[in-house]
C-alpha cells in the first residue's frame, strides 16, 4: 500500500518541488494550498503524514496542526523559517511529530519523515498488540468494554440500533480434558477465523473470556443479529476438527443475542446477552436464543447473571462418554 503524504504550503514553487522530491523517494504526495484545502483532502482520503507550512493566509499551520490532530489519525511535520515567530515547542504542543526549518533541506526532511513513519508504525503495532487476543487474533475483552461503551453512546446519540451476540463453546472443558489444551487452542483459533469470516465491515468480534466470544453489531436490529448469529453458529458446526489422539469431531456453540435498549447501562445489555446464551445452554446447547428486555425469561433470576459469564463447566455437565 502506498504511503501517502499531504504537502500544505501557500507557495506554488515549494509545493511543486516538495511533491517531486517526496515522489522521487517513493511516497505518494498530494498538495494543498491552504488549511481549508488540506482539511478537505483529509476528509476525503487517508494520509499518513501532513507536512505543513506555518505562515499561510487564513488558518496558519499551527492551528491547522491542532485541528488535524483533533479530528484525524495522521502525523504532522511543520515547516518554518529561522526567523519565524514560532518555536519547536509550540509545534510539538499542538501535536506535531516533528519540525523542519525553511528553506527545507530535502535530505533532512527525508530523515525526519522516515523516523516519523517508523514511530507511527510502531505505535500502531503496539496498540494492536494491546487490544488483540494472541490466540484467536480477535480483539480482547479490554477492547470489548471500550468499544461497548463507545457504541452504546453512539446508539443513544443517533438513535441507531445496536445488537450484541455472545457465544460459549459447548463442552469445551471436556474437549480439553480429552484431547489436551493444545488441541483446545486449535479450536479457539479456528473459531476466531470462523467468527471473523462471518462479520460485516462494521461488526467487531472479541474473545470475551476463555471460551467465550462476543460480536458487536452496530446499526443492526435484533432480528438481523439473530441471522448473523445463526450463520456463525452453522459455520462453526460445519468445521471438522482432527485432534491428534481422537476421532474427527465437531464443535458447537450456544449463542445469546440481544438488542440494546436506549439509555440502558451497557452492563445490563451484556447481562441480557449472557442470559440468552445461558438459555441456549439450558435448552440443549448448539442453538441461538434471542432475549428482549420484556421477555419473562429475562426477569427470571437464574444464576448466570454476572460477568464474566459462567462457562459450560458446572452447568449440568454431561456424563463422560
Ligand atoms: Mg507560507
Amino acid at each position: 500500500m502506498d504511503t501517502r503524504i499531504l504537502i500544505v504550503d501557500d507557495d506554488d514553487t515549494i509545493r511543486y518541488l516538495m511533491k517531486e522530491f517526496i515522489e522521487t523517494v517513493g511516497y505518494r504526495a498530494d498538495t494543498a494550498e491552504d488549511a481549508k484545502a488540506a482539511l478537505a483532502a483529509l476528509d476525503a482520503e487517508t494520509f499518513e503524514v501532513v507536512i505543513t507550512d506555518i505562515m499561510m493566509p487564513g488558518m496558519d499551520g499551527l492551528e491547522l496542526t491542532e485541528v488535524i490532530k483533533t479530528h484525524h489519525d495522521v502525523e504532522v511535520i511543520v515547516m518554518t523559517g529561522y526567523s519565524g515567530d514560532y518555536s519547536y515547542e509550540e509545534a510539538i504542543d499542538k501535536g506535531a511529530s516533528d519540525f523542519v526549518f525553511k528553506p527545507v533541506r530535502f535530505e533532512e526532511l527525508l530523515l525526519r519523515l522516515r523516523r516519523v513513519l517508523r514511530e507511527r508504525r510502531m505505535k500502531k503495532e503496539l496498540r494492536n498488540l494491546a487490544i488483540t487476543d494472541g490466540l484467536t487474533r480477535l480483539y480482547n475483552s479490554r477492547h470489548f468494554y471500550q468499544q461497548l461503551e463507545l457504541e452504546a453512546e453512539r446508539s443513544n446519540r443517533h438513535e441507531n440500533p445496536l445488537s450484541l451476540v455472545l457465544m460459549d463453546i459447548d463442552y469445551f472443558k471436556q474437549y480439553n480434558d480429552r484431547h489436551g489444551h493444545l488441541e483446545g487452542d486449535k479450536v479457539l483459533s479456528s473459531l476466531g477465523d470462523a467468527i471473523r469470516a462471518g462479520l460485516r465491515k462494521t461488526d467487531s468480534a472479541y474473545r470475551y473470556g476463555g471460551e467465550e466470544f462476543t460480536v458487536l453489531l452496530p446499526e443492526t436490529i435484533g432480528d438481523e443479529a439473530l441471522n448473523a448469529a445463526q450463520r456463525i453458529k452453522s459455520a462453526i458446526e460445519s468445521k471438522a476438527f482432527h485432534p491428534e489422539n481422537g476421532e474427527p469431531t465437531h464443535i458447537t456453540v450456544s449463542v445469546g443475542v440481544t438488542q440494546y435498549q436506549e439509555g440502558e447501562r451497557s452492563r445490563e445489555f451484556v447481562k441480557r446477552a449472557d442470559k440468552a446464551m445461558f438459555l441456549s445452554k439450558k435448552r440443549g446447547r448448539n442453538r441461538v436464543t434471542f432475549l428482549s428486555p420484556d421477555d419473562p425469561e429475562n426477569e427470571e433470576g437464574f444464576c448466570a447473571a454476572s460477568s464474566p459469564i459462567e462457562s459450560d463447566q458446572g452447568i449440568d455437565a454431561p456424563e463422560d462418554p
